[in-house]
């Protein structure tokens, strides 16, 4: 079967998102995803919190900061530290069972890896829909995809709930998190999506300044 699958969302543990737990489902069934994957900055304990507790599909990962660029580690079993260069976070996230996805290389302002993404990565996120400049970033991530021969993804980055789904992944796989991993290993998976609406966009950025200003 194919499955539809936003492997890059952030929950409220990030600082950054007010996507509560419970939107995670509702956000997703009404974009007719079949799960979502919650990467936290530098945490793993919340997704996996998650995951336990949900009925619907939630693979567990972080958005783990390294020393060149930010780097999405899905279906960990243990966290892997920030601060470490590229190649050891690569070698962190498979040791804890996981497989390491080259998050937006090619956008701005955001932590991005650049030309430290290399083949020992699982997989290229090449639609990133908080990503700017949108289509630049998207052109870049696909030549570095094919460049480097690796599987490609897509993630909408959400940071708050209508944004979940703006890019997502079809898998060719059942709905079991170690079928999906080993399917976007094997390449069988296809990035769809498009960049946030600017209201969308802006909303987004108001609620996330009001939270890091409430109490
Ligand atoms: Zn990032
Ligand atoms: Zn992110």
């Amino acid at each position: 079967m194919t499955i539809r699958i936003d492997l890059h969302v952030h929950s409220m543990y990030s600082v950054d998102s007010t996507i509560r737990p419970e939107q995670l489902p509702l956000y997703a069934r009404k974009r007719g995803l079949d799960g979502v994957a919650v990467t936290d900055h530098d945490r793993l304990d919340s997704a996996l919190r998650i995951s336990r507790e949900s009925n619907f599909l939630i693979l567990p990962g972080m958005e783990v900061t390294s020393l060149d660029g930010h780097i999405v580690g899905l279906n960990l079993k243990e966290s892997v530290p920030k601060g470490l260069t590229a190649e050891e976070t690569v070698d962190r996230i498979h040791d804890a069972g996981g497989i390491a996805i080259a998050c937006h290389p090619s956008a701005f302002f955001k932590g991005s890896l650049g030309e430290c993404a290399t083949s020992r990565f699982d997989a290229i996120e090449v639609i990133n829909s908080s990503a700017i400049p949108f289509r630049y970033s998207v052109r870049r991530s696909e030549e570095l995809a094919s460049r480097l021969g690796i599987s490609r993804v897509a993630g909408s980055d959400a940071h708050y709930g209508p944004e979940i789904g703006c890019a997502y992944t079809v898998v060719k796989a059942e709905l079991v998190a170690q079928d999906i991993i080993s399917a976007i290993k094997k390449g069988m998976c296809q990035p769809f999506g498009k960049g946030i609406p600017l209201g969308m966009r802006l909303k987004r950025e108001f609620f996330s300044f009001r939270k890091s200003r409430s109490p």
